[in-house]
């Protein structure tokens, strides 16, 4: 297994230190026959439940990735991407996140035996900032936003491997085990839609990979709020406008630098953007927390995005999918 530059195609060690191209492109993950994944690690993750949601007088699925064992999503890429190296022998790591990165890869990163440093914005959750302590990881708290994190980080590697959730191939390749997941529950089928929100695109990109190996595409559909919605300005080539605060600030990603390869997943599983507004995904909060699950405030986005996706209708034998991407004790 290599990374490869996405723009210029030269190779680099997995265990290096380059975490890009000298060209300034970003890598990917090139596998080989012979590679074989070893679990080394493990901290209760397994299969997340696709629940049944009827809702508005239309059918959704709700895939509960808030169940997982840090509670979200995220602990797919850090399950795969710390054991791969742990087995390669890494011993000391960092990475910049809004929290549930920082979390996940902590949490295996503890397990593993590693020194682990997360570099967070400082309007981080207290939630957030609990976990990643009861984890053992050092953080370091940076004013000014998630994009000073990710510059703080990179600054300060030292000799750190620089274990990102957003330039580090192998958290993606983690990600894929979801589309295998769905593709299963659905007894071995592709639903229609997957909705789920976007800020670095690390699940879309996941989900977009995972199904190519199955050889089919749903419509991936990425949800963002209004107030930081770059995806939808690229994706619709409108003008940047100036990005807010938002309710769901997991997906406050000011400039995703995944923006190529979620660009690719969106065009060719022929998905779509959709923008939420601040009200409606605390809506989408109330209205799921009043049935019994408890979301954290970004994971209500794909709710509300899906919602108004199909407010004009939805065709009943649409299978739906909602990614719930972070459980509510997070915030
Ligand atoms: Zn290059």
């Amino acid at each position: 297994m290599r990374f490869y530059c996405e723009k210029c195609g030269k190779l680099y060690d997995v265990a290096g230190h380059d975490y890009m191209c000298e060209c300034g492109g970003m890598f990917r993950l090139k596998t080989d026959e012979a590679d074989e994944f070893k679990k080394s690690v493990s901290i209760g993750e397994g299969v997340t439940p696709l629940l049944d949601f009827r809702t508005n007088n239309q059918d959704y699925l709700l895939k509960m990735e808030s169940l997982q064992p840090t509670g979200s999503f995220k602990d797919r890429g850090a399950f795969y991407m710390i054991n791969e190296l742990y087995n390669k022998g890494i011993k000391k790591i960092a990475l910049d996140s809004s929290g549930n990165a920082g979390a996940a890869v902590a949490a295996y990163a503890t397990a593993a035996k590693m020194d682990c440093t997360v570099y967070v914005p400082d309007d981080t959750s207290k939630e957030k900032l609990d976990q990643m302590e009861a984890y053992g990881a050092k953080f370091v708290k940076v004013p000014n936003g998630r994009m000073r994190a990710c510059a703080a980080a990179k600054m300060n590697l030292g000799d750190a491997y620089y274990a990102s959730h957003v330039y580090n191939p192998l958290f993606m390749e983690g990600m894929k085990s979801m589309a295998h997941e769905i593709y299963a529950q659905l007894n071995n089928d592709v639903p229609e839609y997957v909705f789920m929100p976007v800020g670095n695109g690390t699940m879309l990109i996941g989900l977009y990979e995972g199904f190519k190996e199955i050889g089919r595409l749903p419509h991936l559909v990425a949800v963002q709020s209004r107030k930081c919605a770059p995806v939808y300005e690229e994706y619709y080539g409108l003008p940047a406008a100036q990005k807010k605060t938002t309710v769901a600030s997991a997906i406050r990603i000011e400039e995703p630098r995944r923006i190529e390869w979620i660009k690719e997943a969106l065009k060719e599983s022929e998905g779509d953007v959709v923008m939420v507004d601040d009200t409606d995904i605390l809506k989408a909060k109330k209205h799921l927390g009043g049935r019994g699950i408890y979301v954290e405030t970004t994971a209500a986005a794909g709710m509300a995005g899906a919602l108004e996706y199909f407010k004009g209708g939805k065709p009943d034998n649409y299978r739906v999918i909602v990614a719930i991407t972070g459980h509510g004790l997070k915030r």
